[in-house]
């Protein structure tokens, strides 16, 4: 479909649907190395989302959707994930603001803008084991679908397919950042959440393009 306001609510109502579905294995692997809870806080965050998408303007924009969700997820998510989450969607609406449909520029903005957000909040860098590693190799990703000509459901598809290995290279590493860096050695061997979470919500992003 059109990458505007009807997918970017389908995208949204796909990632409520997901981390619901998910919400016990988001939970196991935060009870890995973590404290159990970002299953429960990712799908209590996207059910109020879910809850306020129907009361958007009937011209809303996609910028318009993503800053619901910030706003949303920001207000009703403890936790590290909710302000990550949340500022990582407020830098995605204002990349888009004013478009009524995205271009595959605008994705690889929205993108960009995304994981600039999760950076400038939480200050991970690649290997920290956090969901910046999901995040910047689906921005890469996307950057060089969209520099070799590839169209927009494409630039969604390399997005998630990166964000899919980046969460699973976490694994074997230490975290640097959040409740996981606390264990050291111990975290070794367990994929981090939130990239998980991350990889799964970009994958509702190419799933809700192709229909
Ligand atoms: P909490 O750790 O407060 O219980 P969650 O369990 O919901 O919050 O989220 C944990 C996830 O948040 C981690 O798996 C990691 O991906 C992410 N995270 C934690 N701290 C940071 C950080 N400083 N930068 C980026 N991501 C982080
Ligand atoms: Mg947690
Ligand atoms: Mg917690």
């Amino acid at each position: 479909m059109n990458l505007g306001a009807t997918w970017a609510k389908a995208w949204i109502r796909t990632s409520a649907d997901v981390m619901s579905e998910h919400r016990v294995e988001l939970i196991n692997l935060d009870r890995e190395i973590g404290d159990g809870d970002h299953g429960e806080n990712m799908d209590r965050g996207f059910q109020a989302v879910l809850g306020k998408l129907d009361d958007l303007p009937a011209d809303a924009a996609p910028g318009d959707v993503f800053k619901l969700v910030a706003t949303t997820l920001i207000s009703t998510v403890g936790g590290a994930a909710g302000p990550l989450y949340g500022t990582a969607f407020l830098k995605a609406a204002v990349a888009v603001a004013g478009a009524l449909e995205l271009d595959g520029a605008a994705l690889v903005a929205l993108l960009t803008a995304a994981r600039d957000g999760i950076v400038l909040r939480g200050k991970a860098e690649l290997g920290d084991k956090t969901m910046v590693d999901a995040w910047t190799p689906a921005v890469d990703a996307a950057a060089a679908a969209h520099e070799a000509g590839a169209n927009d459901l494409d630039i969604l598809i390399a997005a998630a397919n990166a964000a899919e290995a980046g969460a699973v290279a976490t694994e074997p590493w230490v975290a640097r950042k959040g409740r996981a860096s606390y264990l050291g050695e111990r975290a070794i061997g367990h994929r981090d959440p939130g990239a998980q979470s991350s990889a799964l919500l970009l994958r509702a992003a190419a799933d809700t393009a192709a229909a």
